[in-house]
């Protein structure tokens, strides 16, 4: 079965409700969301009864929610403990998102592992590890750790790196993968010769470690180390190459999540892209049908 959706808001006042409202109106059956914003590390608490009765809701539309996955927001760094304040707070920050996620129900956190910001792949590498095994086990959630398109000194844009540092880690049972398709491309992989990769990456890590699929479409060329994303079809990447990873049978029950841009910067595209997805035709003037929306 397809599972395809986007990253989704989570506000204040609606939460897992509002999310899960916002999904169902892109024709998603399932979704991710920060529990705050991106950018920043202000968290509201969780309200229990928003909870349930999203998870009610969910009931009702048959949502699969073991499928819902939570982001953590980008400013976390565990590679990095020049300033161990820096990486303490990293550190006790997950913590208490994975209480979020308990809470929430939520089993999947998807994390980028961080950047070395100039210690070196090595030590970036061993700092990730330890802040990890500060973490995980002590909450009911697997942490994803995503492909990287390898800006600036970020660590997981080669799979030896996230190798690496599941390696190192002790409580691997709650350690996975989430593939971010625009990341893999930037930092070099071939998404059209996508078995090969998945065979190079089965016997590194294991397919069974990738919980979930970040689903973009690239600005820019094979290998540039960008890292900016582009609406479904419309980039270098391309429809066809991105419909056999969605449709891949050996990731048929991972969910897929769209990240790609919104048009003049208030338009999702969300439930256009998804429809494009089921119906596995391109459409060409699907920006500019989204631009015409009201
Ligand atoms: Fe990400
Ligand atoms: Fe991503
Ligand atoms: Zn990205």
């Amino acid at each position: 079965m397809l599972f395809i959706g986007s990253h989704v808001g989570f506000k204040k006042d609606t939460q897992l409700l509002g999310s899960l409202e916002e999904a169902l109106s892109y024709g998603a059956n399932t979704f991710m969301f920060y529990t705050g914003a991106p950018q920043n590390t202000n968290r509201y608490p969780i309200e229990d009864g928003l909870t349930l009765s999203a998870l009610s809701k969910m009931r009702e539309e048959h949502i699969d929610y073991s499928k819902v996955i939570v982001h953590a927001p980008y400013i976390v760094n565990l590679a990095n403990d020049k300033d161990p304040s820096k990486f303490s707070f990293s550190v006790s920050f997950l913590q208490e998102e994975l209480a979020r996620c308990e809470q929430l129900g939520i089993q999947y956190l998807v994390l980028h592992p961080g950047s070395h910001v100039g210690l070196g792949v090595e030590q970036g590498i061993s700092n990730i590890a330890k802040g990890l095994d500060m973490i995980l086990g002590t909450h009911p959630v697997t942490i994803l750790l995503e492909t990287m398109a390898g800006k600036g000194t970020e660590i997981g844009s080669i799979l030896e790196e996230i190798q690496a540092i599941m390696d190192l880690v002790s409580h691997k049972e709650y350690l996975g993968v989430c593939l971010d398709t625009c990341h893999l491309h930037d930092a070099g992989y071939d998404m059209s010769h996508f078995d090969d990769f998945l065979d190079q990456f089965d016997s590194l890590i294991g397919i069974d470690k990738i919980y979930c699929v970040h689903v973009n479409d690239s600005k820019n060329v094979l290998g540039a180390h960008k890292d900016r994303h582009e609406n479904i079809g419309f980039g270098q990447i391309g429809f066809d190459s991105l419909t056999k990873i969605i449709y891949h049978p050996k990731l048929e029950n991972v969910p897929k999540i769209l990240e790609t841009p919104y048009i003049d910067r208030e338009k999702a595209p969300y439930r256009y892209e998804i429809s494009m997805i089921r119906q596995k035709k391109f459409d060409p003037d699907l920006i500019s049908k989204i631009k015409m929306e009201k």
